[in-house]
């Protein structure tokens, strides 16, 4: 499903600069490292501030911290990807309510959550699930009207792009994660929140630092650790100005599968323009797990994501939901090897195990 192993070596002279740079600096977090990423990405995305922090779930946490206006307890998201922002919702200490999703984008959109804005409801997380960019002005409008902040999750569509802005730049706050898989991935961990709003960056800032002002000044409650290393920081410096050209290998690998699939029994989604990254290249059936069966006798080995929505979880003990879209891809959804570093070669191989399919 991915070799990280390639990249690496592909990046090899380009991370060993950056890491000696750190080395020599002798500055190991919140250094030059880190303010040069930020800045780059807050450019990257058309947006005014971002603050870099230690991962994915982290950047959603205090994102939502941040958005929940006073006296409102809950967070509305989709139950269909991963469970990352119900980790994040109920560790900042809010409920969290789910909504079906489109059953063409597989996200929330302004009607599948308009009968969920109960008065409790301050945050809603948009996901760009797979790394499609969901067309979410109608939301944010709708949201805003309401006195509801819209957290943009962009871990997994990092880079892509519609006319009006770029992933992150839509809602109050956005996130991504740079886990080593996502399509922008350090070494390690960290993640990242941007924001066109001053104030809400400034409050991150504090957040991700027990809550400081200045060194050793608690100014907010709710603070946490959670800083973004000099180390990392240097590699996604590093690392961003390929992200446009991976991307567009991760569209034309989706492309080749929706192409092998056409008139078989898998419906492989296709990842299509600049508002979609193709982070994964996933495709329905009805049949999974013969499908899963002969991809893996033609050497194709798939994934799930993700097979147990957040509202069957037993471990996040929701209130009992109904959700028919988000259950009906739980259940049909499956993953075909996609990143960047894979050779034309296994491209070819997932292609002709796909036909075997028909
Ligand atoms: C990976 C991922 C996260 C979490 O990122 P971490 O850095 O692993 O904490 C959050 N949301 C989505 C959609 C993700 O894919």
């Amino acid at each position: 499903m991915n070799d990280l192993s390639r990249g690496i070596r592909r990046d090899r002279e380009l991370l060993t600069l950056a890491m000696t740079q750190v080395l020599d600096s002798g500055w190991v977090v919140l250094g030059p490292q880190h303010d040069s990423f930020q800045k780059a990405l807050a450019e990257y995305l058309g947006v005014s501030h971002v603050i870099g922090v230690a991962s994915g779930t982290d950047a959603l946490e205090l994102a939502i911290k941040v958005a929940m206006p006073e006296g409102r307890t809950t967070v509305l998201s989709a139950a269909n990807a991963g469970g990352y922002a119900t980790t994040a919702a109920r560790r900042a200490g809010f409920r969290v309510r789910y909504a079906d999703v489109d059953f063409e984008s597989l996200c929330l959109t302004e009607a599948t959550i308009s009968a969920a804005l109960t008065a409790d409801i301050g945050v809603v997380v948009i996901t760009h699930l797979y790394g499609n960019l969901t067309d979410i002005g109608g939301l944010v409008a709708l949201c805003h009207e309401r006195g509801i902040r819209v957290v943009e999750d962009c871990a997994q569509a990092i880079g892509a792009r519609r006319p009006e802005g770029a992933a992150g730049s839509f809602g109050d706050l956005s996130t991504t994660s740079f886990y080593p898989t996502k399509n922008l991935g350090a070494l390690g961990d960290g993640g990242a929140v941007a924001t066109n709003n001053a104030a809400f960056a400034a409050k991150v800032t504090q957040l991700r630092q027990y809550g400081w002002v200045s060194k050793y000044r608690v100014a907010i409650a709710g603070g946490a650790n959670s800083r973004l290393d000099e180390i990392q920081a240097a590699v996604l410096l590093a690392r961003l100005p390929q992200l446009d050209a991976l991307n567009d290998r991760r569209r034309w690998i989706i492309a080749q599968y929706v192409a092998a699939a056409a008139g078989g029994p898998l419906r492989v989604l296709p990842a299509v323009g600049e508002h979609h990254v193709a982070h994964l290249a996933v495709a329905l059936t009805a049949r999974r797990d013969e499908v899963r069966g002969v991809l893996a006798e033609h050497g194709v080995s798939t994934d799930i994501h993700f097979p147990v929505p957040d509202h069957e979880q037993p471990g996040f003990n929701a209130e009992p939901h109904s959700l028919p879209n988000t259950e009906e891809f739980a259940g049909q959804s499956l993953s075909l090897p996609c990143f960047p570093e894979l050779t034309d070669e296994e491209i070819l191989t997932v292609c002709k195990a796909i036909r075997a399919l028909a």
